[in-house]
Formats: structure tokens, sequence, C-alpha cells
């Protein structure tokens, strides 16, 4: 403990408070599972930025390689086209496991062969072989779970300790749970084989790069705002969700991963919005004059989601910054250059 402390009081010494070369932190060589996907292109941004080497390993499902396309060539950044749910042997120090079909549109399209080959059969074989090769190797492994294991809570907001109301024989149990199947898994791991986990339950995030069509409701309102098509709300719009912007959770995934405690931990941000006041929201940043269409809401669809990040804040340090009428059209831009390309952004 005494050496680190004079190579921090070393590095403080000199001017600017810049570490000097041969006292720089150790460059990691990072695994990012599902890093050409919304999320964990962001999160390949900032460790890239952050001077570590980066290994991609992703079946391009709903990823794509324009998310990471800005990397090829850098001789840090890696990408291996590879199912999860197939073993593979790699070395590396840390493990961001992200990889899961996390689409609503394909369960409730093609619930049979989604539900079993992708979604519960991904986050349980996925997530045991990535599982399997932290072992291994000794890597630190995070997982990336979701608020979803809390399903419709009978508890406001939630707590890490609440363990929540999911109907397991419903529309959406391959993804809830399947996150907590995954979730024991990783436990057990920790438990088991003295595996250094983290575990991260993730609320609903947006930003830019997620999938246009994917059904989520903020990518479905802005780009049908942005196609002058009517927004649509499912149900009568009265229940509620917490948007986080991508490069909070980005953050706080990384403090997560850095720090001494295993979780879980919400991450989210604890701005609470009914989806007509999302609506709203979507009308004033892009369109005042879209229209609203009320659709039938889906089976067991959450009523109310909101999260305590009472423990983020105390443990990691962390807390959302960005929040939704800031974050919004930051990913407008982006959608609208998806959309009609660059030349139209322009007039637009
Ligand atoms: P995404 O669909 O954009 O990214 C997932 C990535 O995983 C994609 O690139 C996809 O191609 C890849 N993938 C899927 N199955 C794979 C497989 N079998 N093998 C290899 N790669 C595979 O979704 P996202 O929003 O970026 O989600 C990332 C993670 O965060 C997921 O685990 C998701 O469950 C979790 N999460 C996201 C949110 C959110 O609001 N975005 C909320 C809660 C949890
Ligand atoms: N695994 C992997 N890469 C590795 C090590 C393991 O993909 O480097 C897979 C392995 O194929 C197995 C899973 O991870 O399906 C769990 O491995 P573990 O060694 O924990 O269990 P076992 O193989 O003993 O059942
Ligand atoms: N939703 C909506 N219109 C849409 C898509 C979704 O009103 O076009 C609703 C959906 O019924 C749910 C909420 O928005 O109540 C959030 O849905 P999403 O699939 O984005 O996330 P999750 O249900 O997983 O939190």
């Amino acid at each position: 403990a005494r050496g680190h402390r004079d190579v921090a009081a070393a590095a403080r010494h000199f001017v600017g408070g810049k570490v000097p070369l041969g006292l720089k932190r150790k460059a990691l060589r990072v695994l990012v599972t599902g890093g050409a996907g919304f999320v964990g292109s962001h999160l390949v941004d900032r460790l890239l930025e952050r001077g570590d080497s980066v290994l991609v390993v992703d079946n391009l499902f709903t990823g794509r390689k324009d998310n990471v396309v800005h990397h090829f060539g850098n001789p840090n950044f890696e990408m291996i086209r590879h199912d999860v749910v197939e073993p593979i042997l790699l070395e590396v120090d840390q493990i961001y496991h992200l990889a899961c079909p996390a689409s609503p549109v394909h369960y409730k399209y093609n619930p049979v062969k989604t539900i079993i080959s992708f979604r519960s059969f991904t986050n349980v074989v996925g997530t045991l072989n990535m599982l399997g090769l932290a072992k291994r190797i000794n890597a630190k492994f995070l997982l990336t779970s979701t608020s979803e294991v809390y399903g419709d809570p009978l508890q406001h907001p939630q707590v890490e300790t609440y363990w929540g109301n999911v109907n397991p024989i419903g529309v959406r149990s391959c993804y809830d749970e399947g996150k907590r199947t995954a979730e024991t898994l990783t436990m057990d791991y920790h438990r088991g084989a003295n595996l250094e986990v983290r575990i991260a339950r993730i609320f609903n995030t947006y930003g830019p790069r997620m999938c246009i069509d994917d059904g989520r409701v903020v990518s479905n309102f802005v780009a049908q705002a942005l196609r002058k098509e009517p927004l649509t709300v499912y149900g009568d719009g009265k229940q509620t969700r917490s948007f986080q912007y991508v490069s909070d959770l980005v953050e706080g995934l990384m403090k997560l991963m850095e720090g001494e405690h295993v979780g879980p931990f919400n991450l989210g941000n604890p701005g609470e919005f009914t989806m007509l006041e999302l609506a709203k929201v979507v009308q004033d940043t892009i369109d005042p004059n879209a229209r609203i269409e009320f659709r039938q809401n889906t089976q067991d669809d959450p009523h109310k989601r909101k999260p305590d990040i009472s423990r983020a804040k105390e443990l990691l340090g962390w807390e959302p910054k960005i929040p939704l009428r800031e974050g919004l059209p930051l990913m407008v831009s982006d959608f609208r250059k998806r959309i009609f390309g660059d030349q139209d952004t322009a007039a637009a």
C-alpha cells in the first residue's frame, strides 16, 4: 500500500497533474460481447479513448458494423463475428457481457423461434460460455442485466433488494427470466468459482445508434415523428418508464467494473415519464403537430418503472447527468441522418 501512495504522490508532483508515462495505469485487454450494438458501441468508444485494447464479439444479429466502423484500422480494436452460444477461447483481462437480442419486436412477432433460439438461449447459454471463459482466464466479468427482472413491480421505485413480480409463462418471460437466470449463473460462478463479477440492472436507455425499427418506445416515437407518421401510444399511455441517456449508462458500467462492489446495481435515470408525457417531449423536440394514435397494449406490460439509485450513488459515486429534454435532441440528429441521409439533413 505504501508503494501505491508513493507512486500517487510522485504522479501528483508533475505539473498539470499529468501522470508521467512510466507511471500510467496498465492498459487492459477488454472483451465487449454485443459491442457492435447500441450500448456496446458507445462503451467501446470510451474504452479505446481510455487507452485500452478492445475486442468485440458480436454475431451482428441486431448490431451493425456501422456502429464501430470508425475504429477499423485502429490497432487496439478488433472484432470477431461470433455467436456467444458457441464456446470460444480468448485471452482478456475484463469481460463486459452485453450480447443479447434486446429488441421487443422479435418476441412480439416471432415468439417461438425467437424466444427459444435467441432470447432465453442467448441469455442462458451465452452467459454460461462467457462465465466459463472468465473462469478459465481469471478475467473480471460484468453482466448487463435489466430492470425487467423486476417484472410488473409491486414496489415503487425499485430497489435492488426487491425480488420482482415476473410472469414466468408470459410473452415477455423469455427476456425477463433469461436475464434472471443470467444473474443466477453469474452469482453461482462468483460463489462457486471465486470469479470476480459485477451485475448492472439497466433501465430504459436511449441515444444515437439505437436500432431505428426495433420497436422500443423512444426509437419508435422519434422515427415516427421524423417520418411524419403518427406516434403509436400503446394502451392508455399512462404507464411510466424512466429514460437514461446512453453516455450516463456507459459511465456507470465502467465505474461498476472498476469499483469494488458486485452489485446488483440499478443504472437508470430516476426521471419518470408516462408514455403520453414522452410523446409530448418528442412533439416539442421534433414536430409539435405530430399526431398520437392509440394502439392495443401488449400483454404483461409493466405499469410503472423508476430506479432507486441510492446504492449506485453511494457506492459507485455515480448518477446520471443528462435529462430527457437534453438527451433527446442528440438522438434526433443521429436518427435524422440515418433516415434521410446526410444530404437531406442540411435541408431539414
Ligand atoms: P442491441 O441489440 O443494440 O445490442 C446487443 C448486441 O448483441 C447486438 O450488437 C447483437 O448483434 C449482439 N448479439 C445478440 N445476440 C448475440 C449472440 N448470440 N452472440 C453475439 N452477439 C449477439 O441492444 P442494447 O440496447 O445495446 O443492449 C445491450 C445490453 O444491455 C443487452 O444485454 C440488453 O439486455 C441490456 N439492456 C439494455 C437496455 C436498453 O434500454 N437499451 C435496457 C436494459 C438492459
Ligand atoms: N467456455 C468457453 N471458453 C472458455 C472456457 C469455457 O466458451 O475459455 C465454455 C465451455 O464450453 C462451457 C462453459 O463455458 O460450455 C462453462 O464452462 P465451465 O468450465 O465453467 O464448465 P464445464 O465446461 O466444466 O461444464
Ligand atoms: N410503447 C408505446 N408505443 C410504442 C412502443 C412502446 O406506447 O410504439 C410502450 C410500451 O407499451 C411500454 C413502454 O412504451 O409501456 C416502453 O416500451 P419499450 O418496449 O420501449 O420498453 P420496456 O417495455 O421494455 O420497458
